[in-house]
């Protein structure tokens, strides 16, 4: 069939398999963790890296009542392909998109004058309602709403004919630490601002604030919904505050040996020649490099495996290949794992993280979308996109 013969192409090369039944169990685990509460599934960025629709669609049927992205774009995405579930923009919304928003039913987030200002202009001139929620900044300091100002804003949102105020919401600085007091501060000051806005008269269906750090630690009281990102794929937030072993990794990045050859001892791997062969070393040239998302931090210090053996990385990753050293019965064309879960001695995301100083987003949310990304569940094949082409299976079963 036409549909195998492309997939068998893209095992042939570099792609990520996204296990998309784990990410659907991890999202179960967590609103049952937060206690049923309902779960905002954060696919922005491409469901770090993950794919927003593929993940959205899960996350929806495992019982997500609504999606959050960063920008309007991503929201756009969704809609276009099919996703009605309720979607907020979590970033503060660019005032030129809020049209295009709210025409596709999807919620704002405001937390200035200016752009409750544009919200409501927009709405007006589509005879459509707008859908808010309100952002308060309790100490990340990057944007909201004042505490101070919060009341007024809120009394102007609920007195806008063509603006339904939805949810309050605020944002942790160090959920992921291990010193609990700073989070707990922020929620204090959340509530004393909400009680204010309710002595006005004022009531909102949702109020969020935990992310999936806050989830793990249990700092939902006084919430009704609460903000999942990086745990539903199965990663840790931080080291503080890992996930337990009841939640997978979602993601698996996966190449194959393009060359294989033998590096003679005093020769130089890539450019600078940062290493160098102390005798005749067994070496193959994947196809991968950082334009595909792989940090050029792992020079030198990754590995790759190839039949559940260690695979060092050889001088610096390429912009589009790296080379790394092999065991004597490697071939061309065996496929190597770059990163997943550990199970075969790979660099976990985290051990990736680490290696190339930073966190664990970053090296799912890298991910290029020249990588094709293959959907498993319960190890079976489900579907498979090249967003590159933009082309997205599901294959027939
Ligand atoms: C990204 C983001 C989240 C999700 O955070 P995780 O740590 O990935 O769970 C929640 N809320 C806001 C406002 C965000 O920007």
């Amino acid at each position: 069939m036409t549909e195998d013969c492309q997939l068998k192409k893209i095992l042939a090369g570099t792609h990520a398999m996204i296990d998309i039944g784990a990410y659907g169990d991890n999202i179960r685990w967590l609103r049952e963790r937060a206690e049923g509460r309902d779960l905002m599934a954060i696919v922005k960025a491409n469901a770090y890296g993950h794919g927003a629709v593929e993940c959205a669609r899960e996350a929806i049927t495992a019982g997500a009542s609504a999606l959050g992205v960063a920008r309007i774009d991503e929201a756009l995405d969704l809609r276009r392909n099919g996703i009605e579930a309720p979607v907020l923009v979590i970033g503060p919304p660019n005032a030129a998109q809020v049209s295009e928003a709210i025409r596709e039913s999807i919620s704002l987030t405001a937390s200035t004058e200016q752009s409750i200002d544009a919200i409501a202009a927009a709405a007006s001139q589509l005879k459509t309602p707008a859908t808010v929620h309100l952002k308060i900044d309790t100490g990340l300091h990057r944007y909201g709403a004042l505490p101070e100002l919060a009341t007024i804003l809120a009394k102007r949102l609920d007195e806008e004919p063509m603006i339904e105020l939805e949810g309050i919401y605020t944002h942790f600085s160090s959920a992921d630490e291990e010193d609990q007091e700073p989070t707990q501060a922020q929620v204090a000051l959340l509530h004393q601002t909400i009680d204010q806005i309710k002595s006005a008269g004022i009531d909102v269906r949702y109020i969020h604030f935990a992310n999936s750090a806050a989830i793990l630690t249990g700092i939902f009281n006084g919430s009704n919904m609460v903000r999942a990102g990086i745990a539903c794929y199965g990663l840790n937030p931080s080291d503080e505050v890992p996930v337990p072993s009841d939640l997978r990794p979602v993601l698996s990045l996966r190449s194959v040996i393009n060359r294989r050859f033998v590096l003679p001892a005093g020769e130089s791997v890539s450019y600078n020649r940062t290493y160098i062969a102390t005798e005749d070393q067994q070496a193959a040239d994947i196809p991968i490099g950082y334009a595909d998302g792989i940090e050029r931090h792992l020079s030198n210090r990754g590995w790759f495996i190839h039949d559940g053996q260690r695979c060092p990385i050889l001088g610096r990753i390429c912009m589009d290949q790296t080379v790394v050293g092999v065991p004597e019965d490697a071939r061309e064309g065996d496929n190597v794992l770059i990163f997943g879960d550990g199970a075969h001695g790979e660099m976990t995301v985290d051990e990736v993280g680490r290696l190339s100083e930073t966190n664990t987003y970053e090296p799912v949310v890298r991910l290029a979308a020249r990588v094709p990304r293959i959907y498993v569940r319960n190890g079976e094949v489900e579907s498979w996109s090249k967003s590159l082409l933009g082309i997205r299976e599901t294959l027939s079963s």
